[in-house]
């Protein structure tokens, strides 16, 4: 029986906010992690065709954002790899790191779990770590009912406050001049103000 317990989450993080910190907090209580390890993507299969930003900065930020929470860390495992990033290697990369020892929770949002057939490899994936499903306001987690049972077998769902916050959203707004206050860090907002992210064209 694996005692230790951690987990993983992933995503561009371009920029990181409430909606991705409070569901990391939220899997970390219910499934008693030892730790969450935050993984920004480094050029991401999902996202090929958009200019997104220099991974190096969403690094930064998601640093800045997690920085005040002991069990929260950050690993750079796929912004410092060359080429695509998929979620199978990277797991891999993390068992091996503790030896096969440690149970992984791939903490993800309702969004991203319902697509999982459409990730690389999710056989091998599910194989490797469960995933933890957590709400997200305008998707229902009904709709894992419909998955094949072995691969829903394999997903706890976690009940988090719906924060009704996206990356999308954040970048829009700050694109348009509108207010981005309240709906990530103080450090992160400034970060992006300071390095003129997402401005107008
Ligand atoms: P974008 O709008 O650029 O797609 P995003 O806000 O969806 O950005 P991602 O970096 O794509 O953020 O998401 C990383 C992970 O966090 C995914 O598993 C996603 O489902 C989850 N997530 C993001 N925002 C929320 C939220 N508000 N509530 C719950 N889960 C979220
Ligand atoms: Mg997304």
């Amino acid at each position: 029986m694996k005692e230790k317990r951690i987990g993983i989450m992933g995503g561009t993080f371009d920029p990181i906010h409430y909606g991705h910190l409070v569901i990391a907090e939220a899997a970390w209580y219910a499934f008693a992690l030892e730790k969450v390890i935050f993984i920004p993507t480094g050029s991401p299969p999902h996202k090929r065709n958009n200019h997104a930003t220099a991974a190096e900065q969403r690094a930064e930020m998601a640093g800045l954002a997690i920085a005040s929470n002991p069990h929260f860390v950050l690993s750079k495992i796929e912004v410092e790899r060359q080429g695509f990033s998929y979620s199978v290697d990277t797991v891999s990369a993390i068992n091996q790191q503790y030896h096969g020892a440690a149970a992984i929770y791939f903490i993800t949002g309702a969004d991203a779990v319902l697509e999982i057939d459409t990730w690389h490899k999710p056989e091998q994936l599910l194989s490797l770590c469960r995933f933890v499903a957590a709400t997200r306001p305008g998707f229902d987690l009904s709709r894992l009912d419909k998955l094949p049972s072995a691969w829903r077998d394999k997903i706890d769902l976690l009940e988090s406050p719906g924060l009704d916050i996206s990356s999308t959203d954040i970048r829009q707004r700050v694109h348009d001049g509108r207010p981005i206050k309240y709906l990530l860090p103080e450090s992160v907002e400034e970060y992006i103000y300071q390095h003129q992210l997402y401005g107008k064209a």
